[in-house]
């Protein structure tokens, strides 16, 4: 179920849960500001989720509300994490749900990070 994305912060979302180590992820990265771990469904040879550590429900509250540090770190982590992945060469693309129309459905701010062969064009 698509999610509103001026709704409050949820503490018991499962990427939260991630967070706090309740549930288990594959993880691939983690620093102060960001982890990164495989999606459980990926869509993409390559499917990687970066979130920031922080409570943010969405790239709104995050880029409205978030420190300088808080977005200057989360950028830097997502392209350390395509990096450290050897996509920069063959090439990745980044997607980041925000509320219902785009069928955001976790309610922290997550960024998509999709490679390998036939990606294809971008589709809206
Ligand atoms: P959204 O539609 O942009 O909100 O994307 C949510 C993504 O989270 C989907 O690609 C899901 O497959 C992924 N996802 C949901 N639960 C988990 C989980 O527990 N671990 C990893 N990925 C998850």
């Amino acid at each position: 179920m698509p999610i509103d994305a001026t709704r409050p912060y949820d503490d018991e979302n499962v990427f939260a849960k991630i967070l706090r180590d309740e549930i288990p992820s594959r993880r691939v990265y983690e620093d102060d500001y960001a982890i990164a771990f495989h999606d459980i469904n990926p869509q993409a040879p390559t499917h990687i989720l970066v979130i920031p550590r922080g409570r943010y429900v969405s790239w709104d509250d995050f880029s409205a509300n978030g420190s300088d540090a808080e977005i200057a770190g989360f950028v830097r982590a997502v392209g350390t994490v395509a990096r450290a992945a050897g996509l920069v060469a063959p090439g990745y693309r980044l997607l980041a749900n925000t509320g219902i129309d785009s069928g955001q459905e976790v309610p922290h701010l997550h960024v998509h990070l999709f490679a390998g062969h036939g990606l294809g064009p971008l589709l809206v």
